[in-house]
């Protein structure tokens, strides 16, 4: 780290490897991603540890992982400037954690609405990852000494857990992490599905003709908006509670080429839904061709893709042992 970075606060993001990238992540989460990589010193994490809270296939887990690395940097994380990694490739996170367990209480972990959530909704694997789940996330975060972590409302009660881990560890011993703060990202929009437009464009599996993956050609980009749902009127207009579909379609076009919703708009206006369709899908095309022509390079060079990982690693691991090491002094490990 050199004095500039030194100056700069830190941030730690994590995402789940666990299924295709899609147009949401790229609008919701990218912006925000390249904004902080300008304003703070990085981390941006592949947690391949967290997926596994759920069955997930080993080959999909191995592709969803390379995948995802790849994505951060076509998208524009610059792994010279950030540290970007694979959590599975530095242990210093399962060792931490396990500490970190040892400070939650069984009643502070059973109160998190996630955990309530997730086993209502996978009644048949309620395992003991998926309760520790957020003490993994707090040793994400307080490895690195993450000031800031930029968090969706889903997350704001584990964040608060880190920081009730954090403190009491800190008043037991002595200052030894940072007490990380939630920001909320305020770039990019929130995208719905094209097939039902008050569904938020998620997984695939689930919705494939209402997802756009980054991986898709342009032909299925195509189709895939040209047959989003829209509405029975004709009258192309950005209106969220009578006209979900084509509001989510004007908000696609205007997020994809950067212009504010009225721009987008005026562009569409007495046009057909159908030239809104073609519009929205060609502005979307044009912008996922130059990054999957990167993503592809990065993805199918397995030797530069190999040393990327293990730059990304040593640097993590070099910030993540001095850290751990401090740990294990303070709790007595020999
Ligand atoms: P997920 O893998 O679903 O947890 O998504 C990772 C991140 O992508 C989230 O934290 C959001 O910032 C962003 N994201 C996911 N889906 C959408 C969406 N439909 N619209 C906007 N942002 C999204």
């Amino acid at each position: 780290m050199d004095n500039n970075q030194a100056q700069q606060k830190i941030v730690l993001s994590a995402m789940k490897p666990s299924g295709n990238l899609h147009l949401g992540n790229l609008i919701g989460a990218g912006k925000n991603w390249l904004k902080m990589q300008e304003d703070y010193f990085c981390y941006y994490a592949v947690a391949d540890l967290h997926s596994i809270t759920e069955e997930i296939l080993t080959k999909d887990l191995r592709e969803y992982t390379l995948d995802l690395f790849c994505w951060f940097m076509a998208i524009g994380i610059d792994p010279n400037k950030s540290v970007l990694f694979v959590q599975s490739q530095v242990p210093h996170h399962a060792e931490l954690a396990w500490v970190l367990n040892c400070f939650t209480q069984y009643g502070e972990a059973r109160r998190m609405t996630q955990f309530k959530d997730k086993s209502l909704k996978n009644p048949d694997n309620i395992n003991l990852g998926l309760f520790s789940y957020p003490t993994l996330m707090a040793a994400d975060i307080l490895l690195y000494g993450a000031h800031y972590v930029p968090i969706g409302k889903d997350q704001k009660q584990h964040l608060e857990l880190a920081r009730t881990i954090a403190n009491r560890f800190n008043n037991r011993y002595s200052p030894t992490f940072v007490e990380p703060e939630g920001i909320f990202p305020k770039l990019g929009a929130k995208i719905f599905s094209l097939s039902d437009p008050h569904k938020k464009m998620g997984k695939s599996e689930n919705d494939p003709k209402g997802v756009v993956l980054l991986k898709d050609d342009p032909a299925t980009v195509e189709r895939k908006f040209k047959s989003a749902v829209t509405d029975s009127e004709t009258e192309v207009k950005y209106n969220v509670a009578k006209k979900p579909g084509v509001s989510n379609l004007l908000v696609i076009y205007a997020e994809v080429l950067g212009l504010p919703i009225k721009t987008a708009e005026k562009h569409f206006e007495n046009k057909s839904y159908a030239e809104l369709k073609e519009g929205v899908a060609k502005a979307v095309i044009d912008t996922l061709i130059p990054l999957q022509q990167k993503y592809n390079s990065f993805r199918a060079n397995k030797e530069n893709l190999a040393e990327l990982l293990k730059q990304g690693s040593d640097k993590a691991s070099f910030t993540a042992r001095k850290m751990l090491s401090k740990v294990y002094r303070k709790v007595g490990f020999v």
